[in-house]
This record gives C-alpha cells, sequence and structure tokens, in this order.
C-alpha cells in the first residue's frame, strides 16, 4: 500500500521492519519525528525522550550490547553531547544491532553550526549512511540495521533537514518480521570493560570492519563511462545534481555513493582512472571529497569551487555544473544566501514577561547568558547576550561573573534545558561560591521542539527539589505574568547572591501559551492615552501590537491577542487597559 510519509517517520518504519523495538532521542529539529513516530507503530516497542544525547546513546549502547536492536535518534549537535559515549562504543561495538539517526541542519535552519554528523562518524570509524530522498533514508536504514547487525558495530544514517522534512509517496507498511533476537547481556570484560590494553585489540578490530564493510559494500561498483566528467556525492544536494543532470541534459556521469564513509580503495581508484575531472557534491563538509587523495582532477570544497558553507540550493548547484563543464556563461551564478523573516516570541508567552523583568531590574549593569530554546529570543528583548550551547548559559553565567565581578549576571534557561546540562553547570556554580541569579524558564513542555514531555511532566521530580539538591538555598516560584512580582522577586535574587557569595534561582513558571491555547476573559485595548512611545511593539515586542500609522498610536490585533494583560504594566504611559468582558475562552 502507498503510504506518504515524512522522511523522520520512513527512518522510524525502516528501523522497526528491520526488527529494532527499542529507540532513545532527545527532541531537536530536524530529528524529533523519528521518535514521535516510532512511538506509535506499535504497542511492542519501548520509546523514551531521554534527557540528553549522552543518555540516550548509552542507553541504547547498553540493550545493544545485551542483543537487541536499537535506534537511537538526535540532531546533530546533540551528537556533541553524546561524542563520548559515541566513541567509545565504535571500540566496543554491539551484539544486536545499533543505529544512530543524527540529522543535520545546512543552513543552518534551528542550529548553532552547520557542522556534519558524517565527519563525527569518520573520526570515530564508524559507517555512516546519507541519504538522498525519504524514500532512499527508508532503504538505507534497514541496510544500516543488517549492516550493525552482521559486523556488530554502530552505524550512523545522516539525513539532512530536507530529507527529515520532506515527504514522498512509497510503497511500504509496517512489517511482521520473525526475526529472532536473543537479548541476554554475555558477560566478556576484554571488550565492555576494555583496559587500554584490549582498547587497541578492539581498535585493530574495528579497523578489519571498516576495510572489510567498504569492499563488501562497494563490491558492485561499476563504472559506466559516457563522458569525461563524472559527479560523485551523497545526501539531499546529490539528489538536485541529478535532476540538474537529467533536466538540462548535461553530459555528466552520476555515481552516487550511499556510504560516504568508508569508501572502498578501489572505487576511489578506478574513477580517478577513468575521469578528467570529478566533482564531489556533498553536505557540509568534504568527508567523500577528503577519502580521494588526488587533488589535480578533484573539485570540491577543498578547492573552493564549491563554497564552505551555507545550504546547497538548486540554483547555486546548476550555476556550479555548467562552471565544472566549462560553460559558466550559460547560466547565472546564485547567492546561497537565503533571507528569513525575524522570529519573535508569541502573543502571550511567559517568557517575554520574564526576559523584561530581567533587563528592567539589571539595567545597564547586567550581562545575561542564555541558552538554548525558544527562549534564545530573549535576544530580541536585551535579555540574551550569550548562546553557546546547552547548559552553557550556567557555566557561561559563572565565567562571566568572575571576570566582571561588578556587573549583575542573570541566566536563562529552560526547564528542558536545565534537566539537559544545566544541572551539573549549577552544581559547579554551588561549589564556586559563584554570585549569579539563575532565571528557568518553566513552560512545562519542550516547546521548540514539539512539546516533547519534559521530566518533571508527571510531578515525580520537582525543579524546586532538584535546585534545593543543588546545594541553592534561594529558590523561589513566580509566574511571569506578575510582573511587578517578577521585580521584586529579581531585586531580592541578585541582593542575596551577592551577599551570600552563592547562586540565587528564580523559576518562572508559565505554561506554554501555544499548548494550553489560553485566552483571558478580560479584552485588553489600547487607549487614547497612547504616546506611541512604540515600547510595547519594539521593545516589549508583542505580535499583536501593531503602529497604526494614521493614527500615531500603538494597536492591538484582536485576533492575535490572547489577552494576557501583561503589556499593561510595560506601558510607561497607562495607556493599556481591560475594557469589558469577553465570551470566548478557548
Ligand atoms: S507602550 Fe503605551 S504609549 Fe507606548 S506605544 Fe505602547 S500603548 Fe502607546
Ligand atoms: S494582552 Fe498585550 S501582551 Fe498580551 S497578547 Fe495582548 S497585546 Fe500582547
Amino acid at each position: 500500500m502507498k503510504n506518504f510519509l515524512m522522511g523522520n517517520e520512513l527512518i522510524a518504519l525502516a528501523a522497526y521492519n528491520a526488527g529494532v523495538r527499542s529507540a532513545y532521542a532527545y527532541p531537536g529539529t530536524p530529528s524529533s519525528e523519528i521518535l514521535e513516530y516510532f512511538s506509535k507503530i506499535s504497542d511492542e516497542v519501548y520509546a523514551q525522550w531521554s534527557i540528553n544525547e549522552k543518555i540516550a546513546l548509552e542507553l541504547a549502547g547498553a540493550e545493544a550490547i545485551s542483543g537487541k536492536y536499537v535506534l537511537c535518534s538526535m540532531k546533530q549537535v546533540g551528537l556533541n553531547v553524546a561524542a563520548d559515549p559515541f566513541f567509545s562504543i565504535a571500540y566496543t561495538g554491539v551484539k544486536g544491532a545499533l543505529v544512530i539517526a543524527s540529522a543535520d541542519d545546512p543552513g543552518p535552519y534551528s542550529s548553532q553550526t552547520e557542522q556534519d554528523s558524517r565527519m563525527y562518524a569518520m573520526s570515530a570509524k564508524l559507517p555512516v549512511f546519507d541519504p538522498i530522498n525519504p524514500e532512499d533514508a527508508y532503504f538505507l536504514t534497514k541496510k544500516a540495521v543488517d549492516l550493525s547487525h552482521k559486523y556488530e558495530i554502530p552505524v550512523m544514517i545522516r539525513p539532512v533537514m530536507r530529507v527529515c522534512h520532506s515527504r514522498q509517496s512509497i510503497d511500504v507498511d509496517i512489517e511482521k518480521n520473525n526475526l529472532i533476537i536473543s537479548n541476554s547481556f554475555e558477560k566478556d570484560t576484554a571488550r565492555w570493560a576494555a583496559t587500554p590494553k584490549f582498547r587497541k585489540q578492539l581498535h585493530s578490530i574495528l579497523n578489519q570492519k571498516l576495510k572489510d564493510i567498504s569492499n563488501k559494500y562497494y563490491k558492485e561498483f561499476k563504472i559506466n563511462k559516457k563522458s569525461d566528467f563524472a559527479v560523485v556525492g551523497s545526501g539531499y544536494s546529490f539528489a538536485m545534481a541529478m535532476d540538474i543532470v537529467a533536466e538540462d541534459g548535461l553530459n555528466i556521469d552520476l555515481y552516487k555513493l550511499d556510504l560516504p564513509f568508508p569508501l572502498s580503495d578501489e572505487l576511489i581508484k578506478s574513477l580517478l582512472e577513468e575521469y578528467e575531472k570529478i566533482l564531489v557534491i556533498e553536505e557540509t563538509q568534504p568527508v567523500i571529497e577528503m577519502q580521494f587523495a588526488r587533488r589535480d582532477k578533484v573539485f570540491g570544497r577543498l578547492n573552493d569551487f564549491i563554497t564552505n558553507m551555507g545550504e546547497l540550493t538548486y540554483q547555486y548547484l546548476q550555476s556550479k555544473l555548467y562552471q565544472f563543464l566549462g560553460k559558466q556563461n550559460e547560466i547565472e551564478e546564485f547567492d546561497v544566501n537565503v533571507k528569513s523573516a525575524k522570529p519573535r516570541l508569541c502573543p502571550g508567552c511567559g517568557h517575554r514577561p520574564a526576559f523584561y523583568a530581567i533587563k528592567k531590574v539589571a539595567k545597564n549593569r547586567g550581562i545575561f547568558p542564555g541558552d538554548i530554546g525558544c527562549y534564545t529570543l530573549g535576544v530580541n528583548l536585551e535579555a540574551v547576550d550569550t548562546c553557546i550551547c546547552m547548559g552553557a548559559s550556567v557555566t557561561f553565567a559563572e565565567g562571566l561573573k568572575r571576570a566582571n565581578n561588578d556587573k549583575v549576571v542573570i541566566a536563562t534557561i529552560g526547564d528542558s534545558t536545565f534537566f539537559h546540562t544545566g544541572v551539573p553547570a549549577l552544581i559547579n556554580a554551588v561549589a564556586n561560591d559563584s554570585k549569579i541569579v539563575l532565571a528557568i524558564l518553566d513552560n512545562e513542555t519542550t516547546a521548540m521542539t514539539g512539546f516533547q514531555p519534559v521530566p518533571h511532566k508527571h510531578k515525580k521530580i520537582s525543579i524546586e527539589r532538584v535546585v534545593k539538591g543543588c546545594g541553592v538555598d534561594f529558590c523561589k516560584t513566580i509566574d511571569p505574568y506578575d510582573f511587578d512580582g517578577s521585580i521584586r522577586l529579581l531585586n531580592e535574587a541578585i541582593e542575596y547572591s551577592e551577599k551570600n557569595s552563592t547562586p540565587a534561582v528564580v523559576i518562572f513558571k508559565h505554561p506554554c501559551i501555544t499548548k494550553i491555547k489560553y485566552k483571558g476573559k478580560k479584552k485588553v485595548v489600547i487607549t487614547d492615552k497612547c504616546k506611541n512611545c512604540k515600547i510595547c511593539y519594539e521593545k516589549f515586542e508583542c505580535p499583536a501590537i501593531f503602529e497604526d500609522k494614521l493614527a500615531n498610536a500603538a494597536k492591538i490585533d484582536e485576533l492575535l491577542c490572547v489577552n494576557c494583560g501583561v503589556c499593561m504594566s510595560v506601558c510607561p504611559f497607562d495607556a493599556i487597559a481591560y475594557v469589558d468582558e469577553v465570551d470566548d475562552e478557548v
């Protein structure tokens, strides 16, 4: 039966159809739908949103060394967090099967970097598949599971965002397989608890496995020469190159390399022997290209023929293919930079008044380290000064305070991110007497990536108790809609922290507005006291307020406004007010 499925869904389905019954992940664009879909395939699967990628991969690894078939998914920068077990499990290998789906973000559209997960695979010496479209992702995931089991080695699949989020009609469905998976842990300390001496042996075994994999996988590879020019590559950008060559009738031979690492020596040798010029198309780093040692014939990123940043667009690749053939005058070269609209926090979002209060209390003496989540948008409200990686707001706060003792340092972190990597950083700040204020923005969900659950969702864990367990004595919670109360509490926290040489924590607790679909009963309007000072729509930046140029005043868009009333606290002229009751509470 034909199904119209997203790349991420097809990865999950393929893993299930190949025998995977357990999956672990931490949410992140563009990989989140893999675990979501996997969890719904059947009652017999186990799917866990772990608190970070390191934990997800370690849990997956533990099951896989017990003989189970397991999937672990994450976004590219998540692999940085999981890098430690990733490298180590490469040596020990697995017993059942372990597929790591690391989704990349050329562009980048929602990441801090454009790093290429395939480089990690190469560095850890693990095979990596790079699908060109959702259908390819399905078949390559199945191959990844098989390869992992056959060679007892973790295998990576690396889809880029366009593959993860595209949909394709494909004739696949849930398969019941009769695979007999033995799942019991067999003790073997020389392998699973290897000392450095045994690690060297494991490394040698891994090297041999890689050689076998590259030779066997590319055993059937054949040169089919019709031109002196060849394009080789993998991933979504290669799919576009294939389309351009077909549509424009270009005289180029194409070689799709499903497994960009490891490539076989024989494949590289025969391509170099047969072709005058070889263009490598891949995103975002030269993983394939680096394996072609000769530089005189090979074109790509290493000789600056292909840009070293940004997503490769259709138009850009078209211009490069023409240039490669010496026909550059026939087509214009395109700029790879795409312009996008400025993102803002939603109307009624509790983060907005929290940030506004933080900025107000610290005035010109504040430094504001921020973190990863939709609340990074606090940068628009001038209440986020740094954003490095998950959990870094707290460590950066400690370091910034040490280097700038005369400043007030207020860090912000979301609830999910706090559990992800914020907790060790807070313990470090307490142990080192850091005079910082940490604002935990608790909206009870992992909002930016699609509302995945947070650890404290079922009240088994409380942020307050965790904070106190980290050694923090000052930990108070407030609803950020109480703007004046927030100002008072932040001032109290600053004073406590400075006086006692220790972190103080304020938890701003308000459920995500898009999740609860809140609409306040009292309607909020802008009155004729408005002086059009622009504070509510430019500084406070509520998307429901805009400038009415004809009236020379601010105006509220009733469709967007949720009547939260917070803007009333920020207007210096008392020009925003409730008017009457409205009926509709959604
Ligand atoms: S903050 Fe008040 S005075 Fe200023 S533009 Fe908004 S409503 Fe008008
Ligand atoms: S009440 Fe004010 S702050 Fe709240 S959504 Fe409406 S315009 Fe925005």
